[in-house]
């Protein structure tokens, strides 16, 4: 994320600010363009009120490029349902604009919105099927339970994960909904997909129960980013992507706050155009550096991955891929 300022005083604000906090100006973002004056309420996203979401409205419905892409919102008679809609929201704003940023499509053939997203809490009935969270040629469903925090933590260790965040779960599930779109089903593509991470052909629902059953392979961490990636390609592919995502927004992140060299470049878009072996070894130098102070401040690993040559090389596969998209 780069750093903004107040169009009415200058001041900075934050990606996430409704108003300024030094003048009071209400703020409205635009993709692409950054924080606009706003005046009485023109142009604000129809969802401004429920959730704050403060991006400038485009749709003829008046939502703005991130919310038109959810076409179900958690039922809002449930307490705590609200909250949950508007942390969901805020977690996918900055992973929308990314992938604007990045030219990645964000319609489908018909110009209507895709990926889309729905955001289902769990049935009351105890016998009634869970809401999985995952991709369906396009569609996009998270259990908002994820947006509970002590939930999320629970989860996060009975899977033994070290990293789970609601940002990850949108960036690992438009994973899915990209190799899709960007290999269309066509041989040439899928092989050179297929030489990176395998041949996704094999039994997904087999690997997957394999994987829950047996627990990774002892050396998944030379290979793969997380042990999750070793279940499946198609579980690799979306770790992987995810990673880039990650790098790539906090690369942005820190450049703007000159915490990596001043020769790399401030922009998204403009990080995302250079080498993998680039971009890894200032992500690496500056995670070891932030491992430290949180360390330091009792918090938890800021990031709890190792970058191994064969991981960087499959990130590498995936910015290229999204470099020609
Ligand atoms: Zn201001
Ligand atoms: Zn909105
Ligand atoms: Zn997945």
């Amino acid at each position: 994320m780069r750093r903004f300022d107040c169009p009415s005083c200058g001041h900075e604000v934050f990606f996430a600010n409704t108003a300024c906090l030094s003048c009071g100006t209400a703020l409205v973002y635009a993709p692409g363009r950054g924080f606009l004056p706003s005046t009485d309420g023109d142009g604000f996203c129809a969802n401004r009120e429920a959730i704050g979401c403060n991006w400038a409205g485009e749709s003829p419905d008046g939502l703005c490029l991130s919310c038109q892409h959810t076409l179900i919102v958690p039922d809002l008679t449930v307490a705590g349902n609200a909250e949950r809609w508007a942390r969901l929201e805020a977690a996918k704003r900055p992973v929308i604009r990314a992938l604007h940023h990045l030219r990645l499509p964000l319609t489908d053939a018909q110009g209507q919105p895709a990926p889309v997203f729905e955001l289902k809490g769990d049935p009351l009935a105890s016998d009634a099927p869970k809401v999985m969270t995952g991709h369906d040629n396009g569609t996009i469903t998270l259990n908002i339970a994820e947006a509970d925090d002590a939930e999320r933590a629970a989860i996060r260790q009975s899977l033994g994960e070290p990293y789970r965040t609601l940002t990850g779960h949108f960036r690992h599930e438009v994973a899915h909904h990209y190799w899709q779109v960007l290999t269309g089903g066509e041989p040439a593509r899928l092989d050179a997909l297929r030489a990176v991470f395998g041949d996704e052909r094999q039994d997904y629902a087999a690997a997957l129960e394999a994987h829950y059953r047996d627990g990774p392979p002892p050396d998944w961490s030379q290979h793969f980013i997380s042990a999750y990636a070793s279940s499946h390609p198609w579980e690799d592919f979306a770790e992987t992507w995810a990673h880039v995502m990650h790098l790539l927004d906090g690369l942005e992140t820190a450049r703007a706050f000159r915490l990596v060299p001043g020769d790399l470049p401030l922009d998204l878009a403009d990080l995302a155009a250079l080498p993998m072996a680039r971009l890894a070894e200032a992500w690496a130098a500056l995670s070891v550096a932030l491992n430290a102070v949180n360390q330091a401040m009792g918090h938890e690993t800021f990031y709890p991955f190792v970058l191994t040559p064969p991981v960087v090389a499959k990130m590498e596969a995936v910015r290229q891929m999204i470099q020609r998209a």
